[in-house]
C-alpha cells in the first residue's frame, strides 16, 4: 500500500487554481522528488498533506488515513520539515528534541535513548547543549530533520528544506535524508525547484501551474534533458 496517495486533488485560492486534479502516490520506502518552479503548487500540496488546508475536491490519503476524515491518525506517523525554518533558537538542541518527543507522547524511557542515538547518528552530539541560535543554518536544518524523525514516522515530507543553505550544507542534508530513508525504509517526498536535487530521488514528479507534467524515474527525466 502507498504511504501517500492523492487522487484528482484540486485547490484554489480565489481565482488562482493552485492544484488542478493532481494524482500521485509514494510507495513505502520510496524517495520521490516533487520538482517545480515557484508557484507550481508544491507548498499547497504540502499544506493538504499536513492537514493545514482541506482540498476543494479529490482525496488525500496519508499512511492509509483520509485527511478529511482522520487527519490525526495520519499525522501521528508523519514527519515534516517545512520550508520556513521552525526551530526554537532559545532552547538547546536536546531540549528542542525532548519537547517534540513529549508532543508526540513518547515516554522519557523511550525518547531519551532515542534522542541520544539520533544525535550521535547525525553528528550533533557535540552541539546538544547549545541553543539553536549558536548553530549554523545547515545544523539547524539537521536538527529539524532529526526532530521530524523522533516518533519514527513512515513518511517524511521535506518542503524546499535546503533553501538558504550553502552548497555543502545542501548536499549534506540530502545525504542525511537518503541515509534515513535506506536505514529505516522511510517514504520521502522531497519538494524542490532544483533539478540536481530531484535527480537524487528514485522517482521525480514534475509539477507546473498546478498540473503534474511528468511522473517517472529520475534517470528517464535526466535522459530527456
Ligand atoms: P510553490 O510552493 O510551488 O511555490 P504554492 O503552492 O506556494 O507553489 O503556490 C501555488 C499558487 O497558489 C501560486 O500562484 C501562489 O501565488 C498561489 N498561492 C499560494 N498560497 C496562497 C494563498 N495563501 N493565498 C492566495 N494564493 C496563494
Ligand atoms: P529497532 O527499532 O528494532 O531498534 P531499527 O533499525 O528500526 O531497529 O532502528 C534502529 C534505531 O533507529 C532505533 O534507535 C530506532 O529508535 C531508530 N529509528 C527507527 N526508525 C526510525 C525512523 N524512521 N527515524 C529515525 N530513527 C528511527
Amino acid at each position: 500500500a502507498p504511504v501517500l496517495r492523492c487522487h484528482e486533488v484540486s485547490k484554489r485560492y480565489g481565482r488562482t487554481q493552485a492544484l488542478d486534479r493532481v494524482s500521485l502516490a509514494v510507495a513505502a520506502g520510496e524517495m520521490v522528488a516533487l520538482l517545480g518552479p515557484n508557484g507550481a503548487g508544491k507548498s499547497t500540496l504540502f499544506q493538504l498533506l499536513t492537514g493545514l488546508f482541506v482540498a476543494d475536491s479529490g482525496s488525500v490519503e496519508v499512511l492509509g488515513a483520509d485527511m478529511r476524515r482522520e487527519p490525526v491518525r495520519a499525522l501521528s506517523r508523519l514527519g515534516v520539515v517545512f520550508q520556513q525554518p521552525a526551530l526554537d533558537l532559545n532552547l538547546s538542541v536536546r531540549a528542542s528534541l525532548r519537547f517534540h518527543a513529549d508532543l508526540h507522547g513518547l515516554p522519557g524511557a523511550v525518547s531519551r535513548p532515542r534522542i541520544e542515538a539520533l544525535l550521535a547518528r547525525f553528528g550533533l552530539a557535540d552541539l546538544a547543549r547549545k541553543p539553536g541560535r549558536e548553530l549554523s543554518g545547515g545544523n539547524r536544518r539537521k536538527v529539524e530533520l532529526v526532530r521530524a524523525l523522533i516518533h519514527e514516522p513512515r513518511l517524511l515530507l521535506m518542503d524546499e528544506a535546503t533553501v538558504g543553505l550553502d552548497p555543502g550544507s545542501r548536499a549534506q542534508l540530502l545525504e542525511d535524508v537518503l541515509q534515513a530513508r535506506s536505514e529505516h525504509g522511510l517514504g520521502v517526498l522531497w519538494a524542490t525547484h532544483l533539478v540536481d536535487e530531484a535527480e537524487r530521488a528514485q522517482r521525480v514528479i514534475v509539477l507546473h501551474k498546478g498540473h503534474v507534467l511528468w511522473d517517472g524515474e529520475a534517470r528517464a527525466l535526466c535522459a530527456q534533458e
